[in-house]
């Protein structure tokens, strides 16, 4: 089985690559539909304090789904929620389409 970073990890790599993907101007379905995709993924998480912790941040933070920037910095907060909970560094969010979508510029 998969371990609870290994499994984290992964996660985000998917999610942080999905949000750089979402469209810049959303249509209203797909804006409802990305809300629904993170409350479902709260639910199914397969880490249960993970999963329980998410769906607090949720209530205080929706989703903002409006754009592609919008929703990769949402996301880049929520991350940095765990981070700070784990003892890891912030990440700056101001570089997340260079790490998801881009690549770095050098
Ligand atoms: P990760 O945190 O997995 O990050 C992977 C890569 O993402 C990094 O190398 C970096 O390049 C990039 N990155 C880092 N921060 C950001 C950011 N803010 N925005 C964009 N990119 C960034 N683990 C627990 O032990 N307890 C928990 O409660 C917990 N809750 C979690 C909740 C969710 C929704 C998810 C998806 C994971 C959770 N995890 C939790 C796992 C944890 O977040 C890490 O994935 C795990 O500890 C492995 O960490 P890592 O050092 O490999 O880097």
């Amino acid at each position: 089985p998969l371990d609870k970073d290994e499994l984290g990890s992964s996660t985000w790599a998917f999610l942080h690559t999905m949000a750089a993907y979402y469209p810049s101007n959303p249509t209203n379905e797909q804006r409802k539909d990305m809300k629904t995709f993170f409350y479902l993924f709260s639910k199914f998480y397969p880490c249960n304090t993970c999963a329980e912790d998410f769906q607090g941040e949720l209530k205080t933070s929706p989703p903002r789904t409006d754009s592609q920037e919008q929703l990769s910095q949402w996301l880049c907060e929520m991350h940095n929620i765990v981070n700070r909970k784990l003892d890891k560094p912030e990440f700056d969010c101001k570089l997340v389409n260079q790490r998801w979508r881009d690549g770095w510029l050098d």
